[in-house]
């Protein structure tokens, strides 16, 4: 059997053409079968542009139903694809572009004039309708192509790191990494053709791309495709799905809405959350709005997903839970490598067939991450718990040290984020005359909430010892957060480094 990723789509259109893969909320299907006929329509688009297996194709275009089918032709042609940011600026583009030399960049129809200056060899446009120059010529384009044979170890995908410490990094994935991947989760999420998995993610990053779209296909189950996380919508669309895919700012905006009950969910067997941490706080109330304890999950753009809690048997919150079957995971000492005892924080590596190929045109880089025994370093801090489920303390560049002692930010955002009144919470160091370095606590207020310092300072007092107690407690509106609905501590950082000078 051919290792590409795209067979297991085949295999889908072969058994039923008329199954649904994705519904638009308008209504509008696109079956297997149209699966199958439109990306060899686009594959022989491609293909008379020039574009040939081990070719990379980058993409900059608003979500729709048309950019994953281009992703699956790119699979179908043996070319690599890399999805930008939808965010990215022209500056941060050049970069990029001028890193992985694209044949083919494909943007949205208003920006086209602007990106002509990166003078790639084919500038191509795509709308949410589908309109714009690629597709131009689809409904002529022949409906068969010979797919390229590709084999487990050739690329599939090029994956730009978020980049918030210098440049950001082309992560090289493999069709067998992410189809190895996509078949673990099948099994251990319990997917099965009855599925239908709304749809709300962003399609440029690993989660909405690969673990859900991957997934829908190997189960041959469904999916309401979203252009984007608007909250009416998630809340019609909650009773006709069975599976919810989210980032932890998706469960907390749910749980703003006094119309969010167990009703609306009555017909979902699992919400799934990752890419950032769930509070534990965020768990239990969600648990007991819905009677669903969400089943977090832990993965990165370098290894797709390494741990889940687990299907059947305790989801523990504050925890990622379990590594995958087939993935091993080592809580190591980060100087070392030697493995810690469980309960001792060290970094997580990971191994197992998930794991990249290394960073673009950075072998050195890619040597530096990985161990000699081929572990990957992920540059998260963890722990293993008596039972083996696995807590993120936070990232290894987070992590705090006072007065020589290390602050692991997780440990002290839990003990804020269970503070009547307290939104959500990011947890920094900054540099201070005595200690080096000292915590402060940067907090979002529930909206209707007074928040007290002093109050946060007692209750943080009775729980923690002085060295991890925030010196200063900063309240804010909003949080930086990033299009994973991850805060941007780099940015926390920047602003509030200067709080103990003068
Ligand atoms: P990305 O490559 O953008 O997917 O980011 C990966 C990083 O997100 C990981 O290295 C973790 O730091 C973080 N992350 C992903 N899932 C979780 C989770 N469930 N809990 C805490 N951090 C997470």
């Amino acid at each position: 059997m051919s290792g590409s990723l795209y067979s297991v789509f085949a295999a889908q259109a072969a058994a039923d053409r008329s199954k649904t893969f994705i519904e638009r909320p308008d209504g509008s299907r696109i079956t297997y079968g149209d699966v199958d006929k439109d990306t060899a329509r686009i594959a022989n688009i491609l293909s008379g542009m020039g574009v040939a297996p081990g070719d990379r194709i980058a993409i900059q275009v608003d979500k729709s139903a048309e950019a994953l089918l281009l992703y699956l032709a790119c699979l179908r042609l043996g070319a690599v694809y890399i999805p930008f940011n939808t965010a990215y600026t022209l500056a941060e583009l050049r970069y990029l572009v001028a890193d992985a030399e694209p044949r083919l960049f494909v943007c949205r129809p208003d920006r086209a004039a602007e990106m002509a200056e990166l003078g790639i060899q084919h500038l191509r446009t795509l709308g949410v309708a589908g309109d714009g120059t690629l597709l131009e010529g689809l409904a002529r384009a022949e409906t068969s192509f010979a797919d390229h044979p590709c084999a487990n170890d050739d690329l599939a995908a090029i994956l730009y790191t978020s980049g918030t410490t210098g440049r950001s990094k082309g992560a090289m994935l493999s069709h067998g990494n992410l189809r190895s991947n996509a078949e673990v989760l099948k099994d251990f999420w319990r997917f099965t053709a009855d599925d239908r998995l709304l749809h709300a993610l962003p399609i440029f990053h690993t989660h909405g791309l690969f673990v859900a779209t991957n997934i829908v296909a190997v189960a041959g189950a469904s999916m309401l495709f979203l252009p984007s996380f608007d909250i009416e919508e998630i809340l019609r669309l909650l009773p006709h799905a069975s599976v919810m895919m989210g980032v932890p700012t998706f469960y907390t905006r749910l749980l703003a809405q006094p119309g969010f009950t167990a009703d609306v969910v009555k017909n979902i067997r699992l919400f799934i959350s990752g890419s950032a941490p769930l509070a534990a706080t965020t768990h239990r109330e969600f648990e007991a709005r819905t009677g669903h304890a969400i089943l977090e999950r832990y993965g990165m753009t370098e290894t797709n997903m390494n741990t889940s809690n687990p299907y059947e048997g305790e989801r523990l919150p504050g925890s990622v839970g379990l590594p995958l079957p087939g993935t091993s995971i080592r809580i190591a000492d980060p100087s070392t490598g030697a493995e810690v005892p469980p309960g001792e924080v060290g970094q997580i590596e990971i191994k197992g067939p998930n794991v990249f190929k290394g960073y673009w045109r950075a072998p050195e880089k890619t040597k530096a991450e990985f161990r000699a025994d081929g572990y990957f370093m992920s540059g998260d801090l963890g722990f293993r718990d008596d039972r083996g489920y696995v807590h993120i303390v936070g990232r290894n560049k987070d992590l705090i040290i006072s007065g020589g002692f290390n602050v692991y930010p997780a440990e002290v955002e839990a003990v804020i984020d269970e503070i009547e009144g307290v939104a959500q919470c990011a947890v920094i160091g900054a540099p201070h005359p005595d200690f080096g370095e000292a915590v402060i606590a940067v907090v979002v207020a529930k909206p209707g909430t007074q928040l007290d310092e002093g109050g946060i300072t007692a209750t943080v007092a009775e729980r923690l010892a002085n060295y991890k107690r925030p010196k200063r407690i900063i309240i804010v509106p909003e949080l930086p957060l990033n299009t994973m609905g991850k805060v941007q501590k780099n940015i926390l950082r920047e602003r509030h480094r200067t709080v103990f000078q003068g």
